[in-house]
């Protein structure tokens, strides 16, 4: 263990933030660059618990106090060797992880909790620094070949674990770019996309193929991926949005949050050929109204509480947006951890993103009644009422407030209130699997209703976090490793299974 008495004398210290004023006028991430001394002493405040929860409470089961440790006793090799051991992308979740882990440290009862996240993103880039991360090229390669759809944080950690158990391992992504959502959802100021591209380097050079600009189920079909490989894992994520189904939705000016929000980031990245900005369709299939989704000089409304919605609201505001106001139809939530999540569950509170910070009216209990269009058909004002919901018998009733609808002036409204289920025409319908009733693909140990195909992440689990699709990603790599030479020797989250493990 560091430091006895650390957590006693050295207060709670993350990331260091950019001023709002300076963040505001570009799209690079948010925080600062880490600082070694500043980590170190945050290690020391781990209290290396007989239970420690934290280890728990990352869906990785990353060994969160033998790294603080290591970090306390400048080891940070070991450190990094530690993280790598459970965690194929440390430098993607130190930056965007919700950090359920720090909902689940012991400190966090009673003191501010340990900045693991901080600490993970620390040892994540000083191993870059310092070229620690290297290839993981299979001493011996399988004559098998595995072939992954989709290249989200699932896609990507599969293929990074079957690429080091020997596999022949090919990464088929549709969109133009490695990434899923970490590249086109997931804003510049958040996770800079260069620490994506310095991923997939590594990963290529460890002898991963990467075929981009590929819609399988339509470029290429089911069946010659079939026949063509050994394995094939869907990693294919939750890419259907809600929608609303109210007065004026299709006006111009209403726009699905991804669709909004893609655009931004393929500027950002100065993506060729993107100047005329004709994506084709949007993220539902329709047909694209307008083509260039803008909140320069707008009033801007973001339909949804959550975090899609807050990327949303950091994006109209360095777009210069003349005012931002988020809504949802929730009630706010508490302060401080509610009681329905005592500890060490992830708690239900309050959250105020770095977005949020930089400006926005956030409203609860508030839900859209209908957009209103000029004679243009575009939009120009919001009908909003105030909603209460009454809990009965179990049940969630949504209550509206007649006497509280109004009108709202909008130029722009974006609607960021999640994702249904993984896209069903093409590929899944061409496989005829199983689904559950809410469109999510069914598997039993990751294998689906169809022989040899496998499927991780938000397709599997529904929409998610990246963590989980880490997770996930690993944890069926291991079932295909099993399907396809009968053991494994990839590390599984379980204690204790670690190391090797063998299975007929
Ligand atoms: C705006 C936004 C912000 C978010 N912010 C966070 C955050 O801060 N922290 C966090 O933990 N989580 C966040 N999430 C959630 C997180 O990004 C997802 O849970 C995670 O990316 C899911 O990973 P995945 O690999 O399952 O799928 P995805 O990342 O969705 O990747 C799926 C990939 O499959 C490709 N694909 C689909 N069909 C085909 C096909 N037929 N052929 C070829 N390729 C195909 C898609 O193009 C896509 O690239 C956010 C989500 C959104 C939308
Ligand atoms: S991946 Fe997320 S939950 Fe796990 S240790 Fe890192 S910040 Fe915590």
């Amino acid at each position: 263990m560091g430091k006895a008495s650390g957590f006693l004398e050295i207060e709670r210290k993350a990331a260091a933030k950019r001023s709002v004023a300076a963040r505001k006028n570009d799209y690079k991430e948010v925080e600062e660059p880490y600082n070694p001394v500043q980590t170190q002493e945050q290690a020391t405040r781990c209290m290396d618990c007989g239970v420690p929860f934290c280890h728990n409470g990352c869906p990785l089961g990353n060994n969160i106090p033998e790294f603080n440790d290591a970090v306390y006793e400048k080891n940070w090799k070991l450190a990094f060797e530690i993280l790598d051991s459970t965690n194929n992308f440390p430098e993607f979740t130190g930056r965007i992880c919700p950090a359920p882990c720090e909902s689940a440290c012991v400190l966090g009862i009673n003191k501010d909790p340990v900045a693991i996240e901080y600490i993970e993103k620390s040892i994540a880039e000083k191993a870059f620094e310092e070229g620690w991360v290297n290839t993981k090229t299979p001493k011996k390669r399988k004559e098998q070949k595995v072939a992954v759809v989709g290249s989200g944080p699932a896609g990507l950690a599969a293929a990074a674990q079957l690429n080091k158990a020997g596999y022949q391992v090919t990464v088929f992504e549709r969109a133009d770019q490695i990434g899923g959502l970490l590249r086109y959802g997931i804003p510049d100021f958040k996770l800079e996309k260069y620490v994506i591209d310095r991923r997939v380097t590594l990963l290529e050079k460890e002898g991963v193929i990467f075929r981009t600009g590929v819609n399988v189920g339509q470029d290429i079909s089911t069946r010659k991926l079939q026949e063509d490989f050994d394995a094939v894992l869907l990693t294919i994520g939750s890419t259907i949005p809600r929608t609303l189904d109210v007065k004026g939705k299709d006006l111009d000016g209403v726009h699905f949050a991804m669709d909004y929000l893609t655009q931004q980031n393929k500027r950002v990245a100065l993506e060729e050929g993107y100047e005329g900005l004709d994506l084709g369709k949007n993220h539902a299939g329709e047909k694209y109204k307008k083509d260039d989704i803008r909140a320069t000089g707008k009033r801007v409304v973001v339909i949804g509480g959550g975090d899609t919605g807050s990327d949303c609201v950091g994006t109209a505001n360095r777009q210069g947006a003349v005012h931002v106001t988020q809504i949802a139809y929730g009630v706010q939530p508490p302060l401080d951890r509610d009681a329905s999540t005592p500890w060490p569950l992830y708690e239900h509170k309050l959250r105020t993103s770095t977005s949020h910070e930089e400006g926005c009216e956030r409203l609860w209990g508030v839900n859209t009644k209908a957009f209103i269009g000029d004679e243009e058909g575009k939009l120009k004002a919001i009908q909003l009422v105030n909603v209460s919901w009454k809990f009965e018998k179990g049940k969630r009733t949504l209550i509206e407030h007649p006497e509280t609808e109004r009108i709202v002036e909008a130029e722009l409204a974006l609607l960021a209130i999640g994702f249904s289920q993984p896209q069903a025409e093409g590929l899944v319908d061409d496989l005829n699997l199983k689904l559950d009733p809410r469109g999510n693909i069914i598997t039993e140990e990751y294998k689906t209703s169809q022989k040899g195909v496998f499927a991780a992440g938000d397709c599997k689990r529904g929409q998610s976090l990246v963590v989980w699709a880490i997770h996930e990603g690993r944890e069926a790599a291991r079932a295909i490793d099993l399907y396809l030479s009968g053991q494994t020797l990839l590390e599984a989250k379980e204690i204790g299974m670690i190391h090797a493990e063998f299975k007929a």
